[in-house]
């Protein structure tokens, strides 16, 4: 099974220093890949390249995100000639979100048009992921229209995709029966999110479009502020997604660690990976 971590890149040197130790404890499970995310417009670019520097001289491997909204075509290239000198051979393509107050939307509308930018300055120097949603993306106007997007980012020249996080299998089961009737055969690679706070995953999920079933909404909220039964019924939860999953044909699980281990380290030792 493809495993592949991704992190965030800190703010501080101290939290640079404290995802040091985390990735340490996460190599214990030999994935495929770490990733760390990239805020659109490049607002963590330099962040982002020395959290990518630091995995790559540690000798693992590692996929930087690249979004390219609000990005010129020379941002871009430069980025690219970058990674390309420090020998990295893996991105995840996005198209990203302009942050608020960021008005100009730069050279780029789809990640499509990134991975074919991509493609056509550095041939196959990058093995390419992008995003898929099997819950749809917020903003698109239709499933039929979002499953359409999607297939023509894979045609662009995508390797791989990795998923928005979801907690109802038959989602990802429909999106990946949906896109091989659209002759679409790259890998979708399920990203897992372990559940540390209710609160903040409830939050985050309206604003990405994630649906969070209403038994298990239901079930955290009846668990108030008991941090136990909280961590001990999300560990279960999420666990047995991912073994259904993977019972399904998955690929591989993506992990949305929070640049933290603990979660993801136990989720990998109950499914026998470590
Ligand atoms: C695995 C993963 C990692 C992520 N990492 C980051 C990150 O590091 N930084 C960051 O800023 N964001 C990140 N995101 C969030 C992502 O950038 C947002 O969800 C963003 O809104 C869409 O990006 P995309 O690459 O999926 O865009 P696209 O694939 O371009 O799709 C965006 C929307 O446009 C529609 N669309 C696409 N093509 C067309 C077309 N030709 N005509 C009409 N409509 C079209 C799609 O249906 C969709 O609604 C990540 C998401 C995932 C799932």
């Amino acid at each position: 099974m493809q495993l592949s971590i991704e992190f965030f890149p800190p703010q501080t040197g101290e939290g640079l220093e404290k995802l040091r130790a985390v990735r340490s404890q996460l190599a214990a499970l030999q994935p495929d890949f770490f990733s760390v995310t990239f805020g659109a417009g490049g607002s963590t670019r330099e962040r982002t390249f020395a959290v990518c520097r630091d995995i790559a001289e540690a000798g693992q491997p590692v996929a930087p995100h690249l979004s390219c909204i609000g990005s010129t075509r020379e941002n871009i290239r430069e980025i690219l000639a970058d990674y390309q000198a420090r020998g990295i051979r893996r991105l995840v393509a996005l198209r990203g979100d302009l942050p608020s107050g960021m008005a100009e939307a730069g050279e780029f509308r789809y990640a499509s048009e990134l991975v074919e930018f991509i493609r056509a300055e550095t041939g196959d120097t990058f093995r390419l992921a992008v995003a898929a949603y099997p819950e749809w993306h917020p903003q698109a106007r239709s499933p039929r229209e979002d499953l359409d997007a999607f297939a023509r980012k894979a045609k662009a020249g995508a390797n791989l995709a990795i998923t928005q996080y979801f907690y109802n299998a038959d989602a990802y089961f429909h999106f990946v029966d949906e896109i091989r009737a659209r002759g679409v055969d790259i890998p979708v690679i399920p990203g897992i999110m372990p559940i540390v706070s209710f609160f903040k995953l409830a939050r985050f999920s309206d604003a990405c479009g994630a649906e969070l079933p209403r038994w298990m909404r239901r079930t955290f909220e009846s668990l108030g502020d008991d941090t136990a039964s909280i961590r001990a019924f999300g560990l279960d939860l999420v666990t047995r997604l991912c073994e259904r999953l993977l019972a399904g044909g998955a690929p591989g699980l993506h992990f949305y660690s929070m640049n933290q281990a603990e979660l993801t380290l136990e989720i990998c030792r109950r499914l026998g990976r470590c």
